[in-house]
């Protein structure tokens, strides 16, 4: 039996290395941003929908996406990231699911699905009528001040910049309250590996029953 676990946390909380050690311990892993980036490629129909919706502005000159351009669109707009959820999430979670289902039947004993937005629920695409069924959902966690810091240490921003992307997400300890599992990442990567090897453990021993 394969255990299908949905990862999250929030922006800095460590979902990056969670995944990293579950795919050395031998986890089947899809990461959720980087299927978004492929389907983003240029010459994607994806492509395409979003620069019909969005006008050629969000295009580069070499045919590939203006991330910060398009972040800038929508930002502010609810209407607009509305209108890109319905563009970007059936395709990519129809890949996700394809991905899953291939490991299922390979009969893999554990497929991580690293999601960002997992409990923001976005990932359902409401309205889209498709849905990510998970055995089990994990939550990576350190406190709101760490991950500023590590945030900021990460992608060399100021406090200021770092606060407002935490502050666009759930907070973190409310999706701490909604998983089944909790990561505790605000100690030494030695530390959480020992909890990550734990739960690598026990998902997969209570999946092979
Ligand atoms: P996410 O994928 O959730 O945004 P990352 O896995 O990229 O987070 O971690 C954010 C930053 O913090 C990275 O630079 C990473 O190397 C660092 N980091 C992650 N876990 C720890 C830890 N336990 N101790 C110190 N630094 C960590």
């Amino acid at each position: 039996m394969t255990c299908i676990l949905g990862l999250s946390g929030g922006i800095g909380s460590g979902k990056s290395t969670v995944t990293r050690i579950l795919t050395e311990l031998g986890a089947t892993t899809i990461d959720a941003d980087a299927i978004v980036h492929e389907e983003q490629a240029a010459g994607k129909p994806m492509l395409k929908e979003i620069a019909a919706a969005f006008g050629d502005q969000v295009i580069r000159a070499d045919g590939s996406l203006d991330r910060e351009a398009l972040g800038a669109l929508v930002f502010r707009d609810e209407d607009a990231r509305a209108r890109l959820g319905q563009i970007v999430h059936p395709p990519v979670i129809a890949e996700m699911m394809r991905r899953a289902k291939a490991a299922v039947d390979a009969n893999d004993r554990l497929v991580v699905l690293d999601i960002p937005l997992l409990f923001e629920g976005r990932v359902s695409g409401r309205g889209s009528g498709a849905i990510m069924d998970f055995d089990e959902t994990l939550c990576i966690w350190v406190s709101r001040e760490v991950q500023i810091e590590r945030t900021m240490s990460r992608d060399d921003c100021e406090a200021a910049e770092a606060e407002r992307r935490v502050a666009a997400q759930l907070p973190i300890d409310e999706k701490r309250e909604m998983a089944d599992h909790v990561i505790d990442n605000s100690g030494t990567l030695e530390d959480t590996r020992t909890q990550v090897v734990a739960l690598f453990e026990r998902l997969t021993n209570s999946a092979a029953h």
